[in-house]
């Protein structure tokens, strides 16, 4: 027997399978979709059978042979090879890569290098002291005590050999119990050949004998039976009792709420677009609809309802949210609904809890998965439903290999499982709206908020005129005053403090250089801690200058606004109230945003002042003020979507207030109220917003109307990245269709990660049927040619910025 297998190599040539023959001991156990451990060249790989045969083209009497198999049962299913097949050709990855994706980490192997000692006589002292008694240490030890140069000599000379070992990640969890044996007459028999004197063991197995359960922890042993340690040891030595491990899941731990789920009456809008729903999955249509309600128009209800029916037919379900660990309260609305059948997914969770929720779901145990970008990729094998809640946020797109939309892999999976999807957004992107006006999607709409409460009203506040009127702060008079007017009614408020792109920046006012990163071109961001400056790019530190090193003015100081800079402020204005803040400095920690949200949600403060994590999915009675603080700053992006993210921000943000019954409003402070995404936020509307977006889109070429490609090229030579970036255009040009625009290359608006220098050109496009085989003939020079030269080369289709 063959087996085809992908090993988990990233590299050209090797993206293949490869033929390997199965020993015969193994033959009973080899599936498609298992892992395999499998010789290749000199070290073991793990791999993934893709394939099962008989016979091979090549010289059998050269094939190598399946080390061992991994899997008892195959981890991938049929449904996700294929999806693996489709996602490689559509994102241009690697195979492997396309298989790793769908998988928890904790099943991906990683490597480690050790150093075999084979002639000590060859290393000098110093070195050879390193190995001690041992003939093998690690790589990191050699590393660390800085011997690799005399390392890379002996390897060629052979007195030092290279190991590459696969290393395993989490394990399932175990705990200890203790088994009485079935053989009720061989207890007895124990009970009566037992010593008087052998008090304690026949206390114990008089007490088992009385039991339903037949397994128990030590500790329970100790606590119900009044047992000791030394008993039970008696008990395994009479064979009464077994030491047997048994395989538990991690407890996520989460925060107690006493809340109790509410059902509703749906409204008429809710139950029109419900039924719709429904109807596609009675039968198996695989619509894809969106959703498009406003904010508080009881979206969430709608897909409570929709995966309960899907869960009443015995099939699951998906719920996707932009990064769940922003979203507790979501999750905990699932929870209260479906209880233990929801597993949660997200990046907060350590390698062995991702693992055993995975598990759950691989093993059938629950039927939802509420989860981030990768849950779209759930082991389930029947779904009646998908959902993507926020469909426009940037967060579904990967941005790393392989670059997939979770929007594009949950619409595969509903043609495999012939379900529908919902898309849902109060600020649908304007790809999705585009496809549902023409009828592509299916358009559902909720023009009313669920409880009938009105929008917010919404004020712009022009800062310009502020400061003309000699205010410096940060508040406005206005936004200032309302504050004021909640903390007397005892109304919560939200300030939100818009930090994307270039907010705290250390600026010389004399001759207005910032201060940037020299290995990022991008400017530093000021943290008060310590007076440091930090790239968000590659994490280098330095201190804050005391003169412009520009032109040597002392007046060069922080300029922008940090949360802190805010919260002494209010503590300045509002003495009186209590504030929280929520940003990336005070969520480090684990559960933290969960923690602070539930404060906030207890009452426990007045003022919730926080970061982009605070704009969506927050929904409590008492906040009546959202206040905008610097609307401007994701304005001035570099990237053809700032507008649209700008709206979609402010639309969010002023939808956290007056969701139930108190009335809420609105205050967006900008130094430019004339800008259309800012203007059109006032009425939150968005069919205006989507025409005039529409017309620029149109006018400039960009998506909906044309799609995008990006290809980009870094070198450490600003040289070669220019020159390297240039061949691939120009070899594009010259062979994509002549109604296909290529266009650049440019220097990329972030110029410099990571000492890489970055060049990039963009393929704009109607159709290009050429499009995929074209990239894969750059790619085959890109990898075969120029990585030799330090080049790297990506290539992103439909990128979701361009900077
Ligand atoms: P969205 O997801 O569109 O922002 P939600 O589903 O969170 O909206 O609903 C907003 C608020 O209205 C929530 O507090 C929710 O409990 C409530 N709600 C939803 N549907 C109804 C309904 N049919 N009747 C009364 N209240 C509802
Ligand atoms: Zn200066
Ligand atoms: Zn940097």
């Amino acid at each position: 027997m063959i087996v085809e297998v992908i090993v988990d190599v990233s590299a050209y040539p090797i993206d293949r399978p490869f033929d390997y023959i199965v020993p015969e001991a193994l033959e009973t156990l080899v599936e498609r979709g298992s892992r395999v451990h499998v010789p290749f060249g000199p070290r073991k790989v793990q791999g993934f059978i893709t394939n099962i045969k008989e016979e091979t083209d090549l010289d059998k009497s050269k094939l190598k042979e399946v080390h061992s198999i991994l899997d008892v049962e195959p981890i991938v299913t049929e449904e996700l090879l294929k999806l693996s097949k489709w996602l490689t050709n559509k994102t241009l990855c690697y195979e492997i890569d396309a298989l790793q994706v769908m998988l928890p980490a904790a099943l991906r192997a990683s490597y480690k290098k050790n150093i075999k000692l084979i002639d000590p006589s060859a290393l000098d002292e110093d070195f050879l002291a390193l190995f001690g008694k041992k003939e093998i240490v690690s790589y990191e030890v050699i590393e660390k005590a800085g011997y690799l140069r005399s390392m890379k000599k002996h390897l060629t000379g052979g007195a030092l050999q290279l190991e590459t070992v696969i290393k395993q990640h989490a394990k399932a969890k175990t705990i200890v119990k203790y088994k009485v044996t079935p053989d009720r007459e061989f207890i007895v028999e124990q009970l009566n050949s037992l010593t008087k004197q052998a008090v304690k063991q026949k206390e114990l197995i008089e007490w088992l004998l009385q039991q339903q359960q037949t397994a128990f922890t030590m500790q329970q042993l100790i606590e119900l039976a009044n047992a000791s340690n030394s008993t039970v040891k008696a008990l395994i030595e009479k064979g009464v009792l077994e030491k047997e491990k048994e395989e538990v899941y991690r407890e996520i731990s989460s925060l107690e709420y006493h809340d109790k789920d509410k059902r509703f009456q749906l409204t008429e809008e809710q139950t029109n677009a419900l039924t719709k729903i429904n109807h596609a999955q009675e039968h198996a249509e695989n619509t894809t609809f969106l959703l498009h309600g406003i904010t508080g128009s009881g979206k969430t209800e709608i897909y409570l309802n929709a995966i309960e029916n899907s869960i009443l037919k015995g099939k699951q379900a998906i719920m996707l949210v932009p990064e769940i660990s922003l979203t507790p309260q979501m999750t905990h609305r699932f929870k209260l609904r479906f209880g233990d059948q929801v597993a949660v997914m997200h990046s907060g969770l350590s390698i062995g809890e991702k693992y055993d929720e995975w598990r759950k779901i691989w093993r059938g145990e629950v039927k939802v998965v509420v989860g981030a970008r990768s849950a779209i990729f759930a082991p389930f094998k029947d779904l009646g439903i998908i959902i993507l809640d926020e469909e426009h946020e940037s967060t579904y797109k990967q941005e790393d290999n392989p670059r997939y939309h979770a929007r594009d892999v949950a619409i595969w999976r509903s043609e495999f499982h012939q379900c529908p999807v919902i898309l849902g957004s109060a600020t649908p992107s304007l790809e999705s709206y585009a496809r549902a006006s023409k009828g592509v999607y299916s358009l559902l709409t909720l023009q009313m908020r669920a409880k009938e409460q009105a929008l917010p009203t919404v004020n712009v506040v022009d800062m310009r005129a502020e400061l003309k009127n000699g205010n410096r702060s940060m508040f406005s008079v206005d936004l200032a005053d309302a504050v004021r007017e909640k903390l007397d009614k005892k109304e919560q408020i939200v300030l939100f403090l818009n930090k994307r792109g270039f907010s705290s920046f250390v600026l010389c006012r004399d001759c207005g250089t910032v201060v940037e990163c020299k290995q990022c071109d991008i400017s530093l961001t000021y943290h008060r801690a310590g007076e440091q400056l930090k790239c968000h790019y590659c994490g280098h530190e330095e201190p804050v200058p005391t003169t412009c090193p520009e032109c040597s003015s002392e007046h060069i100081r922080f300029f922008g606004t940090g949360t802190q800079k805010v919260e002494e402020e209010i503590a300045k204005l509002f003495p009186y109230a209590r504030v929280l803040r929520m940003d990336v400095d005070t969520t480090r920690t684990k559960g933290s945003h969960e923690r602070i949200l539930k404060q906030f949600g207890d009452g426990e403060a007045d003022i919730l002042l926080g970061t982009q994590m605070i704009a969506k999915g927050l929904d409590f009675p008492n906040i009546t003020l959202v206040g905008v603080l610097n609307a401007d700053t994701t304005l001035h992006l570099a990237d053809f979507r700032a507008a649209e993210k700008t709206f979609q921000l402010m639309t969010q943000v002023s939808g956290r207030a007056g969701r139930h019954d108190k009335e809420g409003q609105v205050y967006i402070q900008t130094y430019t109220p004339e800008h259309y995404a800012i203007e059109l936020s006032k009425s939150q509307l968005y069919e205006p917003f989507y025409h005039t977006e529409m017309l620029t889109r149109k006018q400039y070429g960009y998506p909906p109307f044309y799609f995008l490609t990006l290809v980009q090229v870094t070198h450490e030579n600003v040289m070669l990245a220019s020159e390297y970036a240039k061949l691939a255009t120009d070899w594009l040009r010259a062979n994509l269709s002549s109604t296909t625009m290529v266009v650049g290359p440019t220097a990329s608006a972030i110029s410099k990660i990571q000492n890489r220098y970055r060049y990039q050109c963009l393929i704009k496009y109607k159709k290009e049927p050429l499009l995929i085989e074209k990239l894969q003939q750059l790619i085959k020079i890109y990898r075969t040619e120029w990585i030799k030269k330090g080049v790297i080369l990506t290539i992103d289709l439909d990128p979701s910025t361009i900077l």
